[in-house]
């Protein structure tokens, strides 16, 4: 079987970071298993063309502690740094490699793909982030209404229509001002009286929106449940309120893949992973990185749980990896 000094799951900002972290400080071999067709499926899927990629996410400012780092630009100039890094530190990064399998065996922890186990290593950083999974409301989505109804932004504007967005972080403001430029009616709705995560940058361009009525801000309002209806999808909030609309766009976030972590043994308290301040979990050598290791996530913060991660393994496994 391959062997590796380090084995990382995922390819997206923190793998790639702890790729690059484990490669400056020469930690060879180290393999990332990334299961899409390219790095970073979550902003090249989730992200709109021209998207602000912003370094102030969910009003954190966090500062870069590692080698990895950006200031607030393009998804596609963004995209260009990841790109440079994988070239820059020669990252090994096997694609359309969906690990499904982690067991420790013989001191090593080996990893599946597909139906083969197909490297061990001593140490694994799990980066698989939470957006595989968006966070879905608790009610049932009617199956007559479920092509109407979506789960993540949309990347092509309709070009008409009345659409609701619901949620109330930076994915919600930034879907609605997106939605103003094709549909006829933008409707935003948030659970509590006022935002309080949106970043200055969002919430300016919002409040214009909704000043010069593009967006029809909908605050204290909670849904009940859908409805289909003859013209679209019948919404009926807690209050009695009802609407329709063509289109429902959920902007709830993502949520930890809790049955992956689990069923590689990785022990949960309060519906959290157990894990150290070095972001280590109950298993030795297996430690998490980016989304899944915070409770909030942004992009910069993932770099730094790379830069910790790497640094304590060279701490902690310095004779496995040398
Ligand atoms: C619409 C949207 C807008 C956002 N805007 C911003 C912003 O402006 N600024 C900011 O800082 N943050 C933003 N974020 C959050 C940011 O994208 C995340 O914090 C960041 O991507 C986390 O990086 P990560 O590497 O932990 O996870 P991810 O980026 O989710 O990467 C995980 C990678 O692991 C892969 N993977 C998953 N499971 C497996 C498996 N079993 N085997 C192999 N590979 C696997 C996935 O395909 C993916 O490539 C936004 C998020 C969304 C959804």
């Amino acid at each position: 079987m391959e062997k590796a000094k380090i084995a990382v799951i995922g390819a997206g900002p923190a793998g790639i970071a702890v790729g690059v972290e484990a490669k400056a400080h020469h930690i060879s071999p180290t393999v990332l298993f990334e299961k899409s067709e390219a790095f970073c499926d979550t902003i090249q899927r989730l992200y709109r063309p021209g998207k602000r990629v912003d370094a102030v996410y969910r009003k954190m400012v966090v500062k870069p502690l590692g080698i990895c780092q950006f200031d607030t630009e393009s998804k596609e100039d963004f995209l260009k740094r990841m790109e440079a890094y994988i070239r820059d530190y020669e990252l090994d990064i096997r694609y359309r490699s969906e690990v499904n399998a982690v067991q420790k065996a013989d001191g090593v922890y080996r990893l599946r793909v597909g139906s083969d186990w197909v490297l061990e290593a001593p140490i694994v950083v799990v980066a698989i982030g939470i957006f595989g999974k968006p966070r879905k409301p608790d009610y049932p989505i009617p199956k007559e209404i479920r092509e109407r109804v979506f789960f993540e932004a949309p990347c092509e504007c309709p070009q008409e229509g009345r659409v609701l967005v619901v949620g109330g972080g930076d994915t919600a403001a930034e879907t609605a001002c997106f939605l103003c430029e094709g549909c006829e009616e933008v409707y935003l709705s948030y659970r509590r009286p006022k935002f309080f995560r949106i970043n200055p940058v969002n919430l300016e361009l919002l409040e214009k929106k909704a000043q010069t009525g593009k967006v029809q801000l909908m605050m204290n309002t909670d849904i009940d449940h859908l409805e289909p209806d003859p013209q679209g999808v019948k919404v009926v909030f807690k209050d009695g309120q009802e609407m329709v609309v063509d289109r429902i766009y959920y902007c709830l976030g993502g949520s930890t893949p809790a049955g992956f972590l689990r069923s590689i043994g990785v022990e949960f308290q309060d519906g959290k992973p157990v894990m150290d301040k070095y972001y280590e979990t109950n298993l030795p050598g297996v430690f998490l990185a980016g989304d899944i290791a915070l409770e909030k996530g942004s992009i910069m913060a993932a770099f730094n749980t790379a830069h910790i991660v790497v640094k304590r393994i060279l701490e902690k496994y310095g004779d496995l990896i040398r």
